[in-house]
């Protein structure tokens, strides 16, 4: 059995008073210091891992003042606090040993807009997503762009002075800032924006903090502007930390204090609210997707391509190609691509579409002369899968096969453009000398180059080479009038500021520190400490993740590979509503329950049972020892286990990440490993009991449904199931048996006294393979949609087929996804062998339900060699029927929303449903919809209600209609999705194949 594991790494004494005192003031957040919320903020998409004392969550600007105020008194002057937004940063800027103030969970309010003067105010939380789809109807966006877009919030986008795609054009983040609301660490708050010399003098005057920071920082920039110009290289990609060479506009008219505060990575205040400019969104957009043979021509043509003034270049190199051939962005984008080795990407945005015609059309000339082929687009949805393709490249990287993967440390450098060529030359020969692969990318068109050289840094003599590449890259970097830093900030490379800023200016920059944050308690460490102070910076080999995932023996890793692979970047963070990863998180705003917060907490799991491990880990204890474990755990024994198993309860094992994540760290499966281990120690409740192996018992309820639906459709049993076992009643079942509803059909099953096997091989024998199928129908259809197996029948009857109709099969999913793994491992063992059986006849194979087949397909071939059993979903079958369908006369249109299983296991799914529709000359809208929050057992769980309800009326609530006659048009293909609808609404949307045999039966 597994060990008890009691952690040792405790809150220190000052901070839990700190805690214990806030608690007691005004402040309204959420405080958090169990070690799960802590492990969570111990890491982001960089090499480095370090874990805080505690994470603090602050609703409002009120909330910052208090801890500040409280943290200022003489007991906590010790404490230290960084400010943390999406967590995507790559060089550990949010981590800290201290305490995180974490500005994502409730600070995400989009306060005010104001179309006529250009601005909107937000809070810090605000992701940058949200809010250009929130613009998106006015015509307007936020321009500063950045790879994910779909996490990273506007205070670390603020706070890095990030910036992207389109920089060549829009400029950064701090080219947007109109006004800034920030809390200094003494609890002063205040708002700057650009003031003229007469509000500078007037907040020069004044006699606190305030009035020290605008003398200090004017002093500076006007007593060292020529060394400021000197030292600056002039390049569009020079990012400074605390931005000196423009807080005064060119004509020195107007001073901005936020060009110091934006890129200053939490290390001066906290940012509690911006007014930031808004842009019109360009009315025309052509992207040419160029193709090369290899990255170094399509590097060197981007310096030609600059002459056509895009507003975005963006190489693509052949490591991240060849990737994206695994991923599911790839089949939306391959035609564009052809058989290109590497890419340049090279979109133009006007106002005038003459203009950018004629651009785009000399262009296309050049290219042709020079005999290089590319695609030209104009179409929204195309443009947008072409750079959803460069967003997702970073993270494609984790998925490289091998033990040394691409990180992220030396991934930003830029020199001016001009220089990029040779610089690269040098660049690789330097990765070379090393051995190293590596991918490269970027922005080429502001000579900014992505580089993340593989290394394993569970290997110690890896993880030397951070620090001899580091300083062989900064070398290199200075050689070419270039820096560092160019997009992603500073964090664990602050080390290296006085090399591109010289001492002097150096030691101004400390000084700038020294006035907003003297006794160093902001992000200490970060970009430079302050004038005075002994205290270092930090340097590049600050604790490495590798240290920690090395102590885990590659035995035991080897089971949860993925969960070491998962490289931080926070795609499962995506707060899309109508996005199918992650539900569980989006429905409870806790990165604990997200796949990135379930993976840390399993690799720390592992860690724990390697350092604790006493006997077999996979021997369960006997009853008693059960018995005791659960006992002593329920009063209050802490086990680390405990806070594993509540993050992933919260899991809807929708499978959205076995997919989406660009690593596909599938927690689906290794939730069922980790529920096998932890109940070697704990004792299962009855509800898992009986939910696990709820498919025998509705094959007996299903013998008996008018039986059944009397003793459970009541309100005493639906309150047993409820309060007893922490179940949700489920709907009534079909009172037609399908063997019943068959037979109305005179389909007979087989000789029923005959073994399975043979009665259905003896049935199929008789078959001819080109003009029959298989159905295989799954038990929840059977018994509670019985009417829809009937439909499925009677529609390919219409096609002329033979239909031979199985008795359902008990799958064993419920089993899998509950962690009993051997009474799982033996069903799928049987069916294997079942179904192989059955495939000898060539006669397609097609179930009904997605969860099932893609069980039979997915969970099934980790027992079957590897091998996928050849089981349909209906539209693959019908799909391949085509010649078999007559044309309709009608037109009605419907609109389908996807299972969250099909739509990421089978990407092609919904676009085979509109192909099916089609060929019959039917329409069909296809919606992009999140999960509909039931995903089989999670909904019926009692302690999921709410959750589950909060899932569905985030996505799904928002598109079905409440008009009872256009609800009969709106279609969903699972199970879990139609019940969902029924339970919150009352009315059951029909399956695609129940309207398609409607249509066809009427004609
Ligand atoms: C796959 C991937 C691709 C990336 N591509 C780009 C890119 O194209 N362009 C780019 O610029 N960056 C890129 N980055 C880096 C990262 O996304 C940016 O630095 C981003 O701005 C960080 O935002 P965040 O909300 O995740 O902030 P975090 O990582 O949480 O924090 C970043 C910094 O901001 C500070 N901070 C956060 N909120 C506040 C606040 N309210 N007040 C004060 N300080 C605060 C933190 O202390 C920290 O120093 C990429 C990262 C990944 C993972
Ligand atoms: S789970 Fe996947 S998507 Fe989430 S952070 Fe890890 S690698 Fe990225
Ligand atoms: S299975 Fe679904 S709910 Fe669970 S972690 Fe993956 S995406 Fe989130």
């Amino acid at each position: 059995m597994i060990p008890r594991l009691p952690l040792r790494n405790t809150v220190e004494t000052d901070v839990d008073r700190f805690l214990q005192a806030l608690r007691h003031t005004d402040f309204s957040g959420e405080i958090r210091a169990d070690f799960a919320s802590r492990l969570l903020s111990s890491t982001d998409n960089s090499i480095y891992q370090i874990l805080p004392q505690a994470v603090i969550f602050p609703k409002t600007t009120a909330d910052v003042v208090a801890i500040f105020q409280l943290a200022d008194q003489p007991a906590f002057q010790r404490l230290t606090f960084s400010p943390r937004g999406g967590g995507t940063g790559t060089n550990g800027q949010s981590l800290s040993t201290g305490i995180i103030l974490d500005c994502s969970k409730y600070m995400n309010q989009i306060l005010e807009v104001n179309l006529e003067a250009g601005w909107v105010k937000v809070q810090p939380g605000v992701v940058l997503d949200r809010l250009n789809s929130y613009l998106k109807p006015h015509g307007v966006f936020f321009a500063p762009n950045l790879a994910p877009s779909s996490r990273a919030t506007l205070g670390g986008m603020i706070n890095t002075d990030a910036c992207g795609k389109g920089s060549r054009i829009y400029g950064r983040t701090s080219d947007h800032i109109l006004e800034l609301t920030w809390v200094l660490s003494n609890g002063t708050t205040t708002s700057s924006s650009s003031v003229n010399a007469q509000d500078l003098a007037q907040l020069k005057a004044q006699s606190d903090r305030i009035g020290q920071i605008y003398q200090q920082v004017d002093e500076i920039v006007t007593t060292k502007q020529s060394l400021i110009e000197q030292q600056f290289p002039k390049m569009p990609r020079f990012l400074t930390g605390y931005n000196l060479a423009k807080v005064y506009d060119p004509e020195r008219k107007f001073f901005d204090l936020n060009r110091i505060l934006a890129g200053s990575e939490g290390t001066l205040a906290v940012v509690t609210q911006a007014k930031l400019k808004l842009t019109p969104i360009p009315q025309y957009k052509e992207l040419l997707v160029i193709h090369y043979d290899c990255f170094d021509r399509a590097l060197k043509a981007s310096q030609s391509l600059l002459a056509f003034n895009p507003a975005a270049i963006e190489t693509i190199d052949e490591t991240i190609l060849e990737l994206a051939k695994q991923d599911e962005i790839y089949p939306r984008v391959k035609d564009f691509i052809g058989d290109a080795r590497a890419i340049n990407l090279v979109e133009f945005v006007s106002e005038d579409a003459t203009q950018l015609q004629a651009t785009v059309e000399q262009l296309g000339q050049e290219l042709n002369s020079n005999s290089i082929s590319y695609y030209q687009t104009s179409s929204g949805s195309e443009i947008a899968a072409l750079w959803e393709l460069r967003k997702r490249g970073v993270g494609l990287l984790g998925n490289r096969p091998g033990a040394r993967k691409p990180i992220a440390f030396i991934e930003d450098t830029a020199v001016p453009p001009v220089n990029l060529p040779a610089y690269i030359q040098e660049f690789k020969e330097l990765l070379n000398d090393y051995n190293l692969d590596y991918a490269m990318f970027g922005h080429v068109d502001v000579g900014c180059l992505h580089v993340r050289p593989a290394l394993n840094l569970q290997v110690p003599q890896d993880e030397a080479l951070i620090r001899t590449i580091s300083d062989r890259v900064v070398a290199l970097v200075r050689k070419y009038g270039g820096v560092m830093w160019a997009e992603h900030g500073r964090g664990f490379r602050s080390e290296y500021t006085p090399l591109f800023f010289g001492e002097e200016l150096y030691q101004d920059l400390r000084k700038i520190k020294a006035v907003f944050d003297p006794r160093n308690r902001l992000n200490p460490g970060k970009i430079v400490t302050p004038f005075g102070s002994e205290e270092e910076v930090v340097k590049v080999e600050a604790p490495l993740r590798g240290h920690f995932d090395r102590q885990v023996p590659t035995t035991m890793q080897a089971d949860y590979e993925v969960v070491f692979s998962c490289n931080g970047n926070g795609a499962c963070f995506n707060v899309n509503p109508d996005y199918v990863m992650c539900p569980s998180y989006k429905g409870s705003s806790e990165r604990i329950h997200s796949p990135k917060g379930r993976a840390s907490l399993l690799r720390e799991w592992l860690r724990q049972l390697a350092l604790n491990q006493e006997g077999d880990l996979d021997k369960p204890a006997n009853i008693l020892v059960k018995f005791w474990n659960t006992l002593i755990k329920s009063i209050g024994q802490y086990d680390y286990s405990q806070e594993v198993y509540d993050g992933l309860h919260g899991c809807l094992s929708c499978k959205a990440c076995a997919n989406q994540c660009p690593i596909h760290v599938d927690i689906p499966s290794l939730k069922s490993k980790f529920l096998q281990r932890y109940y070697t120690r704990y004792l299962r409740s009855p509800r898992d009991y009986l939910m696990g192996h709820i498919e025998f018992l509705t094959q007996w309820q299903g013998k008996f449904p008018r039986l059944t639906n009397l003793m459970m459709q009541n309100f005493l049993t639906k309150e047993i199931l409820r309060t007893g076992l922490g179940i949700i009643a489920p709907q009534p079942l079909s009172e037609i048996t399908l063997a019943n509803a068959l037979q109305s059909r005179n389909v007979s099953f087989c000789d029923r006294a005959a073994p399975r096997l043979r009665r259905d091989l003896n049935c199929l024998a008789k078959a001819d393979p080109t003009n029959s199928v298989i159905l295989l129908p799954d038990l929840f259809t059977s018994v509670y949609e019985a009417p829809l197996v009937l439909a499925t029948y009677d529609l390919f009857t219409q096609l002329g087929l033979q239909v031979y109709v199985l008795p359902p099969l008990v799958s064993g999913k419920p089993l899998h996804v509950l962690g009993f793994l051997k009474k799982f491992e033996t069903i799928a063992h049987q069916n294997i062998a079942y179904l192989h059986a059955l495939q000898q006849f060539d006669i397609p194979i097609v179930g009904i339900e997605p969860s099932m087949v893609l069980t039979y397909r997915d969970e099934y071939a980790s027992f079957d060699g590897g091998f996928s059993l050849k089981i349909q979903l209906p539209q693959e079958f019908l799909l391949e029927q085509g010649d078999r369908f007559p044309q309709l006369q009608c037109h009605n249109s419907y609109t389908l929303l996807g299972h969250c299983s099909e739509k990421t296991l089978a990407p092609a799914s919904q676009q085979q449903w509109q192909q099916v529709f089609q060929a019959v000359g039917l329409q069909l809208k296809t919606l992009e919809t999140g999960c509909c929050g039931m995903a089989g057992i999670y909904g019926y769980e009692a302690e999921h209600l709410a959750t589950s309800r909060e899932i569905y009326q985030l996505s799904w609530e928002q598109h079905l209609p409440t008009d009872s006659q256009a609800q009969s048009y709106y279609l969903a293909t699972g199970f879990s999705c139609r019940t969902q609808v029924q339970r919150f609404t009352g009315w059951i949307p029909l399956h695609p194949i129940q309207v398609l045999q409607q249509e066809l039966g009427v004609m």
